[in-house]
Parts: structure tokens; sequence; C-alpha cells
């Protein structure tokens, strides 16, 4: 393991899955043995979407228990549903409070939060501080199914997200998908830390799936592999900002 007290000097990397369809037999299946095999030797985080309404719940917490044994565990929230994850309306923070209450209900202890379709507002990011949870809703690039002025948070690096009740949130931005490795966007990448994600539904073609496991391969020689779980308890970013004077 790093020296974490180090961590921001050395040229660290993580990767995330956003396990979107957990309650999909063929899914589950391959996102569990690659989590097992760790490619890399990443321990790869388990951002998992709770059920929604008809869904089975034993069966998803059941899944949720296994994942959190094999690496970082955190909440991915789709707000609207299963395949539309930004929220329409309603309140995105109640529904964020509600699903972390549920996970801990469950006897799990979720560590970290991604807001579906990277979608993170002033009120989400005081629940997400509340929970305890670091937060990995930001990228450093601008996804491009974005429509201009859509709440997203942009952010380069690690940095401490000050919020308006005074608490502090730990940003962990996400910086690189899969395509975007298998690309050969890391050479010029300096930033000390590469975080890397990728979708469970990934797994099922087998092309993607393929260029996943060279990706996180050549991700391993390249950066010393550590995890979220690692960076959250040892990282401490030298940057401050207000979440309010962020907006991207
Ligand atoms: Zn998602």
């Amino acid at each position: 393991m790093p020296h974490t007290r180090d961590i921001l000097h050395g040229r660290y990397a993580v990767v995330s899955c956003h396990v979107e369809r957990p309650l999909d037999d063929e899914v589950w299946r391959r996102f569990a043995a690659l989590q097992e095999r760790r490619p890399g030797r990443f321990a790869i985080a388990a951002l998992m979407r709770p059920p929604s309404e008809g869904e089975d719940e034993a069966l998803w917490l059941a899944r949720a228990h296994d994942a959190q044994s094999r690496g970082p565990f955190g909440l991915h929230t789709h707000w609207t549903a299963p395949d539309h994850a930004r929220p329409t309306g309603g309140d995105p923070a109640a529904l964020v409070r509600e699903q972390g209450d549920w996970l801990r209900a469950g006897g799990l202890e979720p560590s970290f939060f991604c807001g579906g379709g990277w979608y993170l507002d002033e009120g989400v990011a005081e629940v997400v501080a509340e929970l305890g949870y670091a937060d990995c809703s930001a990228t450093s690039f601008r996804p491009a199914y974005l429509e201009p002025g859509a709440r997203h948070l942009q952010l380069a690096e690690p940095s401490w997200l000050e919020l308006e009740s005074g608490r502090r949130l730990l940003e962990v931005p996400t910086t690189h998908s899969i395509g975007m490795l298998a690309r050969g966007l890391l050479a010029p990448f300096r930033r000390a830390l590469v975080h890397a994600y990728f979708h469970d539904t990934d797994l099922l073609d087998r092309r993607r799936s393929a260029a996943l496991r060279g990706a996180l391969a050549f991700l391993g020689m390249k950066r010393t592999p550590t995890d979220l779980t690692e960076l959250q308890s040892g990282l401490r970013p030298t940057k401050t900002m207000s979440f309010a004077n962020s907006r991207a």
C-alpha cells in the first residue's frame, strides 16, 4: 500500500465501476469475476444503483454485501429510472438520503457516492457529506451528452468542497473512461491521480470487455494501483473550494 501521506506526490490510479444492473445474472457474474480477479491489481470500487420499484431488494442486498467484501463500496443514484440517471424533478437530495438510510439499514457501509449522469447539486452534496461519504460525481472532462448549463462539477484533481452548512466534502473526480485509456489519453495526463471508470454493462460486450481488461493491465503498469478507500483515508488535498462558486 502506498504511504498515503505522500499520495498526491506519487502517480496513483484507482478504478470504479458504475454497477447499473446488479440484478442481471450475467452482468453480475461478469462483474463479480472481474472484481475478484483484480486486473492491474486494482480493487475495483462497486458504485451500485439501488433497486427501484419492482426490483428484488433481498437479492440486491446479498449481491451488494458480496461486492463490499471484495472492494470499496458506494452508492450510485439514478434519479429518474434505471435507464434514466439524471433527475427530472422532485428533490434530488431526498432520494440520496433515502437510499443512504436504506443501505445502512441493510447492514451495508457505503463510503462513496457518484451521481447518475454525473449529477451533483448543493443539496445532494450536503447529504453526501452528512452520510460521511466521499464524492466521485465530478469529472475532469465535460461529458459530451450534457446540455449546456446542465448541473455538473468539473474538477481537475481531488479537492475539498466547502459547503454552505460548513461541512467539507472530499471530492475525488473521475478522470478517464475506459475508452479514453484505450485511445492512449493517459500519456499526456500529468496529474497525480488517475481515476478510471466503466459500467458493469460494458462487460456484456466482448470487445469492450477485452479493451477494459487490457486498459486496466496497462494502467496498473503505468501507475501505482491503489483504491478509493485508501485514498479516502489518506488523501489530504491541498486545494479547497467553495461548492457555491464551482458551478461549471
Ligand atoms: Zn449510472
